[in-house]
């Protein structure tokens, strides 16, 4: 099973793939090293694939060298972060036992677009070489979307890094949870409330769905406060606060504009990604690409719809995770593998069946849900400008968040009887994703990365 603790992680901007991953993949390098008899002298880090290709946009670089200094995404004090990495810089070295292992990011850390590592395309080598520069340990990674990794074996195999725990109430597709809930007489989020006290008590579990759910709205204040321009050399102006306060001016002055509820939706979502992209404090949902989203509907249901209780949040929560973790099992939620469906996609399937859940769907409606907001997120490509995940990732959160609110609303109105299913939509997308050119996921070589001027 994939635990809602692993869809939804606090971590920072901006990426989860290509951020998040590779730290959590040179920390455990780090801890290798550290096994070790004896330290060794020195090592090197390259990245490859996509990581290569939009890794400075991505942070990735940054990143390896947060993971060797023994931080962590969901610790780390993204105002620290420059202070680091220069650090590390100054010094060129990682500290490993009572040793100084010398690595100079400038030098020691390469991005190989010419090599493409065999399990994946988010690749990753760590090298650790003795006095006598003879090799003393290696270690390939593969970041695989929303801030999994897989050792090399596990690549090798498609394995998804998912916890290795049974579910007490297993199901392989969307058609069987729906036949589980009925069987029983329970809604999705039951199900997955079940699954997860295998791995953890409740009283943990409804903890942990409230730090989420704080972390998710708190980092759409910070991005409703924030203004200036994201970092990277296209200068992108944040957008949000003024939006927010355009609208706070328009309620306050009793001017309803019949888009202000659409307006307020994509402020929220555009918030959360402008914080994503200057590296700030965000939670995957599932990516850092796509962490408007489900941030965005879930404030929508608290603040416009009203559905402020704990229980009510845990169910959305629990909901979208279920059929974020049915989309990361049988297709992907990572750009670099099927493009911005997997991503956006996912986020906005999971933010609609969430959305529909809270307004007390039943678990055939919140199928429907699901399956309308990724049905017509199919073929989207990844192409961000520059690297960077700002065009178009800031925007298509704000898109990928209302279609989600019309797609829970579309299938409340219905009976939950329709003519695609989820499980087909989620094999589609798969299927779509294999069939695009490898220039439309994460490389920024096709699409709007190719086409607008970076002035
Ligand atoms: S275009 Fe989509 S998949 Fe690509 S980086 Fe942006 S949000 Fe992620």
């Amino acid at each position: 099973m994939i635990s809602v603790f692993e869809l939804f992680k606090i971590g920072i901007g901006p990426s989860s793939s290509h951020t998040v991953g590779p730290m959590v993949a040179a920390a455990r390098f780090l801890a290798d090293l550290r096994a070790l008899p004896a330290p060794p002298a020195r090592m090197a880090v390259s990245l490859h694939g996509s990581l290569a290709f939009t890794g400075r946009g991505h942070a990735s670089d940054t990143a390896i060298c947060l993971g060797l200094l023994g931080e962590r995404p969901d610790t780390v004090d993204p105002d620290a972060v420059p202070g680091l990495v220069a650090g590390l810089a100054r010094d060129g070295a990682i500290r490993v036992g009572n040793r100084d292992v010398a690595f100079d990011p400038d030098a020691d850390l390469v991005l190989d677009t010419a090599e493409m590592l065999p399990g994946h395309t988010n690749g990753m080598r760590f090298r650790a070489f003795d006095e006598a520069g003879a090799l003393a340990l290696e270690r390939v990674y593969y970041s695989i979307g929303g801030g999994f990794v897989v050792g090399e074996q596990a690549a090798d195999t498609g394995a998804s890094a998912p916890m290795e725990v049974a579910a007490p109430l297993p199901f392989d597709s969307a058609d069987a949870l729906v036949a589980l809930c009925r069987a029983r007489g329970v809604d999705i989020a039951a199900v997955q409330r079940e699954n997860e006290t295998a791995l953890r008590p409740l009283d943990e579990v409804e903890a942990g769905l409230d730090r989420i759910a704080a972390a998710m709205l708190a980092c759409i204040e910070r991005g409703l406060s924030t203004g200036g321009t994201l970092p990277g050399r296209l200068k992108v102006r944040r957008r949000a606060r003024d939006l927010h306060a355009r609208l706070q001016a328009g309620e306050r002055a009793n001017i309803r504009s019949p888009s202000e509820v659409m307006d307020r939706v994509s402020t929220f979502a555009i918030a959360v990604n402008e914080e994503n992209a200057a590296g700030g404090r965000v939670v995957t949902a599932p990516t850092n690409g796509a962490a408007g989203i489900v941030p965005a509907v879930l404030r929508y249901l608290r603040e416009i719809c009203g559905e402020t209780s704990p229980e009510t949040t845990r169910t959305f929560l629990l909901t979208a995770a279920a059929i974020g973790g049915l989309i990361k099992r049988k297709a992907s939620i990572s750009g670099a593998e099927v493009g911005c469906q997997g991503e956006v996609g996912s986020a906005a399937s999971m933010a609609a069946a969430g959305l529909a859940a809270a307004l007390g769907a039943t678990p055939e409606q919140v199928e429907n849900a699901a399956e309308i907001a990724m049905e017509h997120h199919l073929g989207m490509t990844c192409d961000p400008v520059g690297g960077l995940v700002q065009i178009p990732c800031i925007e298509r959160n704000a898109f990928g968040a209302i279609k989600a609110i019309a797609a829970a609303s579309l299938a409340l109105h219905g009976d939950g009887v329709h003519h695609v299913s989820l499980d087909c939509v989620i094999e589609t997308m798969r299927q779509t994703g294999l069939d695009m050119q490898s220039k439309y996921k994460e490389t920024s070589q096709g699409g709007l990365a190719v086409n607008v001027a970076e002035c």
